[in-house]
């Protein structure tokens, strides 16, 4: 934060919001640009869970296997990105790296799929055949099989978008109170009160849960559950020379993202561990050997780092928006599953539109609690 920016403190809030990742932040500024007092909670720092583990792709890495609700939320996001990531770097001199580096697909599994997509959607796409793929990617291994280019699809990269999203927090006079956990909702005669914290009870008629994968832990009691998984995910960066790889590489399950600055990320895992965050020797070798496999030249290249996060795993993807059917008052954001950075801005303007009484960007049903959620392949099947 700041030197020059005193912190708000506010002992009625219009809304406490619960949860300081991507989604809290972002219903947290908005409604403050609103005009709302808000006070945002966060059990540890913001933007230090999956919002800072992601990779930043800001589009589903195979949108063609997700429901159409993600892919309208996605597109409408995208539509609305540079203008989010300009505004919020004039606002807080922190430059979340919006880069439109496009992502190829090389997965000759997925070429068909993506093209029925990228028509669909209108979305711009290419065939390329392996020669063209090589002479765009020269550091690429080499292949024999085609490939689709999606040019248009961009990255941020996420400890910085969380850095930007909390200073401009402070500057729009955001309670944010960090290190408070909520330990459970206020809810009297079926309309929220409030939230109960680590530092005692915090009053408000509106509350967002926003917690992302911890989320289902405050509303299990509840008649109407959401089913979310923590769903951990491993990636390592590699220091590598700069322009080494330019663009998004995507071929099946594994990835690798070039930074601005030359660093490649390599990802990720899709584990079904709980609330475990360690990283494990299987995936870092996995990965190391997926991202050599990709990108020879990353032999060469020392692993910076290597770490997990946990995604907020809905069964298929589809996050859960809107006002729990039971308690009114009570607002749900989560869910976003691998792709919480890239449909934000949707997922955000949706939400304040039900809270607001403003007519919605989307149609809210398809996000709804109630709405049935059949679990993709990858999910546990028993959700
Ligand atoms: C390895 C990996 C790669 C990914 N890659 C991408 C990608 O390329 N593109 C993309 O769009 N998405 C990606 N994702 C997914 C994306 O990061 C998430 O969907 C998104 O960050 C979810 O944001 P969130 O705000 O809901 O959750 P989080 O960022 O997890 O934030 C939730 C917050 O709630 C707080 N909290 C929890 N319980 C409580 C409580 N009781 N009281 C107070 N605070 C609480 C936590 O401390 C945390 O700060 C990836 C994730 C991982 C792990």
């Amino acid at each position: 934060m700041s030197d020059s920016i005193s912190v708000a403190k506010h002992d009625t809030p219009d809304c406490i919001i619960i949860g300081g990742g991507v989604i809290g932040m972002l219903c947290a500024r908005e409604l403050a640009g609103e005009g709302l007092k808000v006070t945002l909670l966060d059990k540890g720092q913001t933007g230090q869970e999956s919002t800072w583990a992601g990779g930043g792709i800001l589009s589903p890495l195979h949108p063609w296997r997700y429901p159409d609700a993600v892919s309208a939320m996605a597109r409408w996001s995208q539509a609305h990105y540079p203008s989010f990531v300009e505004a919020l770097k004039i606002e807080t001199g922190v430059d979340p790296e919006w880069v439109q580096s496009g992502v190829l697909v090389l997965d000759p599994e997925d070429i068909e799929g993506a093209l029925a997509w990228g028509k669909k959607w209108q979305t711009q796409i290419e065939l390329l055949s392996a020669d063209q793929a090589a002479s765009c990617e020269p550091a690429l291994a080499a292949r024999s099989t085609d490939a689709v280019w999606l040019p248009k699809l961009a990255q941020a990269r996420n400890p910085r978008m969380g850095r930007a999203l909390t200073e401009s927090l402070y500057r729009r006079r955001v309670d944010v109170r960090e290190h408070c956990a909520v330990t459970d909702l206020e809810i009297v005669d079926g309309q929220i009160r409030g939230v109960n914290t680590t530092e005692g009870l915090l009053r408000a008629e509106r509350v967002i849960l926003a917690a992302g994968a911890w989320s289902p832990q405050l509303t299990d009691s509840l008649q109407t559950t959401i089913k979310v998984l923590p769903v951990r995910g491993q990636m390592l960066v590699f220091r590598a020379p700069k322009g080494l790889v330019t663009r998004i590489v995507l071929d099946g399950p594994r990835y690798v993202i070039p930074r601005l600055d030359g660093r490649v990320l390599a990802g990720s895992t899709v584990e079904f561990v709980g609330f475990n965050k360690d990283t494990t020797v299987d995936a870092r070798k996995d990965l190391h050997v997926a991202a050599i496999d990709l990108i020879p030249a990353l032999t060469d290249c020392e692993i910076e780092h290597h770490w997990a996060g946990l995604r907020p795993g809905s069964p298929n993807g589809v996050p859960y928006i809107g006002e729990h059917p039971e308690i009114s008052g009570l607002f749900i954001n989560t869910g976003h599953y691998r792709n919480g950075l890239g449909l934000a801005p949707a997922a955000v303007h949706l939400l304040l539109d039900l809270m607001l009484d403003r007519p919605p960007i989307l149609p809210p049903e398809d996000y709804a609690l109630g709405q049935q959620r059949p679990p993709s392949v990858e999910f546990p099947q028993d959700t």
